[in-house]
């Protein structure tokens, strides 16, 4: 298993306040790679599936909704240690919990539309990524 890699997720509500170009910014400044890249829709279906880990919590249908409401920006980032440093760059999945300077922290609203997904496990991290990139789209 590889550790130099995470899957990330700019989510519906990044791309629909135009935070895509900083936040990638922050992102490759932070050292991370660009591995793979593609602006896409999840359907109801592939979110049921993405997040199937949370769905006998309360706020599953509503996280469905969000996260296929439009489009999202989905990425492969390549870095040592690329999980870890990648959930402490995008800070607590709340907001109001999160460091300052993190992306959770300048760019989500709430605990809900949180602006960034980021893989918990380097065994995740690729299961993600291969939910969202073909072989041929990893570089
Ligand atoms: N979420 C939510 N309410 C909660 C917890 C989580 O709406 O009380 C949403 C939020 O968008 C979060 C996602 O569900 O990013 C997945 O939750 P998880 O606990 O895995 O947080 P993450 O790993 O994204 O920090
Ligand atoms: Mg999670």
């Amino acid at each position: 298993m590889r550790t130099d890699r995470t899957f990330t997720m700019l989510k519906p509500d990044s791309v629909e306040k135009g935070n895509v170009g900083p936040i990638l910014e922050k992102i490759t400044s932070a050292g991370f790679r660009i591995a793979g890249l593609k602006l896409t829709q999840m359907t109801k279906a592939d979110a049921e599936a993405f997040y199937a880990v949370h769905n006998e919590r309360p706020f599953f249908g509503e996280l469905v909704e969000y996260m296929t409401r439009g489009p999202i920006v989905a990425a492969v980032l390549e870095k040592d240690n690329a999980v870890e440093d990648f959930r402490t760059l995008i800070g607590a999945t709340n907001p109001a919990d999160a460091a300052e300077g993190t992306i959770r922290k300048m760019y989500a609203a709430s605990i809900g539309e949180n602006a960034v997904h980021g893989s918990d496990s380097d065994e995740n991290a690729e299961i993600e990524s291969q939910f969202h990139f073909a072989g041929r789209e990893l570089f």
